[in-house]
């Protein structure tokens, strides 16, 4: 089946009374990390892209990964169909387990020390190592989880922080691995209460976030004042 055949596919799936009359457009990307993927909109175009890795998927979990991005897309679409519906179902299965077998890259050191003593400590040291990279110097974004590559990824200005500050970001990402994500129509849910339980966990947590917050805030102050991004 070409794209545009599987894109109406999904999408009569989801709203079989309603038509899809978009330009369509989907394309697979090597710049994408493994088994991500994107929609970008506008009321007459919807352009797809996916990463290259999702070639060679199976057709109903591709279908599954189109259908999340139209649910997006059209969220104020109601779609009665969903509970007959289990390709998005598949698809979040496919995601919560494809860490098992992604692809190994090579860790940064600090990073590998991090989360030995967080997996220690809070996993009993039973958690799979994922691919543990430093991302971009944000004071926003301060890590990330990606299912599909099963990689942490953690912003450089934590390279300035204490050991016991980098810890608390690892453990919060490591989390995610561990709890993966509860979807219910349509809707994923990341930090859910179970999440939020475990993360107090962490010995000390709400004086760690104090902490963050004032270190956050003096490289804020300091980037804006100075123009230094320190
Ligand atoms: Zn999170």
């Amino acid at each position: 089946m070409d794209y545009t055949t599987i894109i109406h596919k999904s999408f009569k799936e989801l709203w079989p009374e309603k038509e899809l009359k978009h330009e369509l457009n989907l394309t697979y990307s090597g710049k994408f990390s493994d088994y991500n993927a994107n929609v970008n909109y506008t009321s007459w175009k919807l352009n797809f892209k996916l990463s290259k890795t999702w070639r060679g998927v199976d057709e109903d979990i591709r279908i599954g990964l189109i259908q999340s991005l139209l649910i997006k897309v059209f969220k104020t679409l109601e779609y009665k169909n969903y509970e007959k519906n289990n390709k998005v179902e598949m698809y979040n299965m496919f995601l919560k387990n494809i860490a098992l077998v992604a692809p190994r890259k090579e860790s940064e050191p600090a990073l590998i020390e991090s989360f030995s003593r967080v997996n220690a400590i809070h996993f009993n040291g039973l958690m799979d190592m994922p691919n543990l990279l430093w991302g971009q110097r944000s004071l926003t974004k301060l890590g990330s989880y990606e299912y599909g590559s099963d990689t942490v990824t953690i912003s450089t200005v934590l390279k300035e922080v204490p050991l016991h500050i980098l810890d608390y970001i690892v453990y919060h990402e490591l989390l995610h691995k561990k709890h993966k994500f509860y979807h219910k129509n349509g809707k994923s849910y990341h930090h859910t209460t179970i999440f939020r339980n475990d993360e107090k966990k962490f010995e000390n947590s709400a004086v760690i976030e104090k902490e963050l917050k004032t270190v956050l805030r003096k490289k804020k102050v300091k980037k804006m004042f100075w123009g230094l991004f320190d």
